[in-house]
């Protein structure tokens, strides 16, 4: 199963939803369709609408995060996992490099991980280094570090996504080289193979992916899809990332 899987972080009116009918009427009409999964995580505002209209249609909608409590709290905007389950949404990221930025720290994502599972929520752990790391060499221990603290055994395999997404090309345009997505996507999955004693959760990838350099990604089959970002604001583009990837 591949993922494509859209985050419109802070985008998106009611009337946006017109751009997931089109993803959708795609979606519904491919001939590859049962290949893969297309999940939008729209902001907080629209999940419910969102997940009512698509309730029965292919498209899925999750959350772009949670708070690192379970169900109700004093902290003031606050969305548990229990409320976001509560109005339809079946995914959620945790952990995406620009609430790292603002703050979430591993016993926080922990927490997060933790109570979106328990609550039913898919959660899609985001992963990644910066630009600094990557020049400094330490890519592959930043990110076992950001597994290894966070993921436990006991957390349910087959209710997680890891998304690896290096922060200099998250909105940059610039991707990492295949050789070497290839050795750090095949690192990933042999840290979680070690974290969860079995197979490893799918593994996407994310950071300026398009129309045109997904055919790139394709050729990387440790990659079980993507977190894409910009080009899933509009329908055309994200279209055009799930027809090149199956040309
Ligand atoms: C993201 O923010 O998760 C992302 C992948 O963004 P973009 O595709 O725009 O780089």
């Amino acid at each position: 199963m591949r993922y494509f899987i859209g985050n419109w972080k802070m985008f998106g009116v009611p009337k946006s939803v017109n751009i997931l009918n089109k993803i959708n009427s795609y979606y519904s009409r491919d001939k590859n369709r049962n290949k893969y999964r297309v999940v939008i995580t729209p902001p907080y505002t629209l999940i419910e609408s969102y997940s009512r209209h698509f309730k029965n249609k292919r498209v899925t909608i999750g959350a772009q995060n949670c708070y690192q409590k379970e169900h109700f709290s004093s902290n003031t905007a606050a969305i548990s996992p229990y409320m976001l389950k509560s109005v339809g949404a079946n995914y959620t990221l945790v952990g995406h490099s620009d609430n790292r930025g603002e703050g979430d720290t591993d016993p926080m994502l922990k927490d997060k991980v933790r109570y979106a599972i328990k609550n039913n929520l898919k959660v899609v752990f985001c992963i990644g280094e910066n630009k600094i790391e990557k020049k400094n060499k330490k890519t592959l221990s930043v990110l076992k570090k950001q597994l290894t603290r966070v993921l436990e055994k006991k957390f349910d395999k087959n209710k997680l996504i890891i998304a690896y997404e290096p922060i200099w090309s998250i909105g940059t345009g610039k991707i990492p080289l295949a050789k070497e997505l290839k050795k750090t996507t095949i690192y990933i999955k042999k840290i979680l193979k070690e974290i969860f004693k079995k197979d490893s959760p799918p593994v996407l990838y994310g950071g300026s992916v398009d129309g045109s350099n997904v055919e790139m990604f394709k050729e990387i089959k440790e990659i079980d899809g993507f977190l894409i970002g910009g080009a899933s604001k509009t329908s055309k583009k994200f279209i055009d990332i799930i027809k090149n990837y199956y040309r």
